[in-house]
């Protein structure tokens, strides 16, 4: 039986000499292997390196290394690129691409140790709200397999509570790893944009995309930004701004610190229930001596519309170079000609929901429809990041829902792409600024599922949200609610 471990348990474990990476890998792959084909959260395992990894930690601990992640198995979401091992952003586009580097960023993670079990589910080049749109099909939420996990990154959240791996790491553009870590009971780390280099992960819209971790515990949010922050000289995006330890802000005092309540994050359309959850953590944090105050951020209503200009735009100029010559597999079927190539690869490569994106952004960015879209989205946006701006002035930082609602059923939005897309207006806003937020657990709906606190933090102060995640959570600990699986 395996434990909930978390990655600060799993360090301490093996500094004790209580158990090595190799016995907690071979734990984790076979229970990968029993649970995982009902739940669909791993779409490859990487049993063989992860073994490799496992055995090369073990010596390292051996001789008295038991720095960073040092044989602590994780998940990645399937755009990151792996060596020698297939990566595919959930698309038949992809499948069968095997990337010949691993991202900087997955260097680095390995440079410190991590086990790499394997990919993880994601909406087709993270583009959803559900992961419905993989093209290995929807991963099942832990709590209640009716339920749709959250997505994009719906694999990687639903992971760590099911104990496929102790975390798992993300990509957020407009709320991929806070919202599913909210459905899933986790805690999603959506980082301020460039603090962890993007290069070799797989782009879905360039200005937004950001580098994140699916964690159960805040510290274990802090321990791995500790690995993945910096800059690298294949992303031009990451600033030389200091990297924090961000270990450093776990249980630091909050007392005398403002927390800014947006009005516009509690409105009707926030479901009662999670709207009660949300206000009993603000209390909880409010007994530890912080200082509450509600805030307007008034442009919040415009978030949805603007980043469905702007995303869409940037995903059509991404998927590109996806035609069959650059990248893409070329079907299986008779091509007669360079324009029958690119229906044939485009239109059997890409799901209806790419297809949608790519419509939307063409349009929105060709000639006589762009300054009437596109720019006005892109003054939308420079609005909104004032409009933060302004009231950080005023507060250290904003808490709110990350989702409206809990997790909704499988199937029940498919046919309504618009109501899929307002799942993510609490999380859209904050990504268009590119300041970090994390979704913390909350509690549990009367039908038991999980909601997520969110807190938002002026750029690169990442430490912030670890100092008043952590505060709340150790006197909650809901992390520790497990599905019962
Ligand atoms: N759900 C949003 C979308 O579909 C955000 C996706 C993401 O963060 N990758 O665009």
């Amino acid at each position: 039986m395996i434990e909930n471990y978390t990655i600060k348990q799993l360090i301490d474990g093996y500094s004790e000499g209580s158990f090595s990476s190799t016995e907690v890998t071979k734990q984790y792959l076979e229970r990968l292997k029993k649970l995982n084909p009902e739940y669909n959260v791993f779409v490859n395992v990487s049993e063989d390196l992860a073994l490799e990894q496992a055995a090369k930690a073990d010596k390292a601990m051996e001789a008295g290394d038991f720095s960073g992640l040092m044989g602590i198995p994780m998940g990645l979401k399937d755009v990151f690129c792996t060596e020698g091992i297939e990566t595919t952003a959930c698309s038949n586009m992809l499948r069968g691409y095997v990337p010949p580097f691993n991202a900087p960023v997955v260097q680095d993670l390995f440079d410190a140790g991590a086990v790499c079990l394997g990919k993880t589910n994601t909406d087709e080049f993270t583009c959803g709200v559900s992961t419905e749109t993989s093209c290995f099909g929807v991963t099942k939420n832990p709590y209640d397999v009716t339920k749709v996990p959250g997505g994009s990154g719906g694999g990687s959240a639903a992971a760590v509570p099911l104990n496929f791996g102790v975390f798992a790491m993300g990509t957020d553009t407009g709320g991929s790893i806070r919202q599913p870590a909210s459905f899933c009971n986790g805690v999603g780390m959506k980082v301020t944009y460039g603090r962890v280099p993007r290069s070799g992960v797989i782009s879905m819209a360039s200005s937004l995309d950001t580098i994140g971790h699916n964690t159960k515990t805040v510290e274990d949010a802090a321990l791995v930004l500790d690995i993945t922050a910096g800059t690298h000289r294949m992303d031009q995006t990451t600033p030389q701004e200091e990297v924090r330890s961000y270990t450093d802000y776990i249980g630091k005092d909050i007392s005398g610190l403002k927390i800014g309540l947006p009005k516009e994050y509690f409105n009707d359309s926030v479901d009662d229930e999670v709207r009660e959850l949300i206000m009993d953590a603000v209390k909880v944090l409010e007994s530890k001596g912080v200082i509450v105050k509600e805030v307007s951020l008034p442009n919040t209503k415009y978030g949805v519309a603007a980043y469905y200009i702007i995303s869409p735009s940037e995903v059509s100029a991404n998927m590109a170079r996806y035609d069959g010559i650059r990248y893409g597999a070329l079907p299986d079927t008779d091509i007669n000609d360079l324009e029958e190539q690119y229906l044939k690869t485009r239109g059997l490569g890409f799901g209806d929901e790419m297809k949608r994106r790519i419509m939307i952004g063409t349009y929105a960015l060709s000639s006589g429809y762009y300054d009437a879209y596109y720019l006005k989205a892109q003054k939308v946006r420079t609005v909104l990041i004032q409009e933060f701006e302004e009231v950080f002035k005023d507060v250290d930082v904003l808490m709110g829902p990350v989702s409206p609602f809990p997790a909704f059923g499988i199937g029940e939005k498919v046919s309504d792409p618009v109501s899929m897309y307002v799942a993510d207006a609490l999380t859209i806003p904050s990504s268009l600024a590119g300041i970090p937020g994390i979704s913390v657990p909350a509690g549990f709906t009367k039908a038991g599922l999980p909601v997520g606190l969110h807190i938002m933090a002026p750029q690169f102060e990442e430490g912030l949200l670890f100092q008043f995640g952590s505060a709340y959570e150790s006197e909650t600990e809901f992390w520790k609610q497990v599905p019962s699986v």
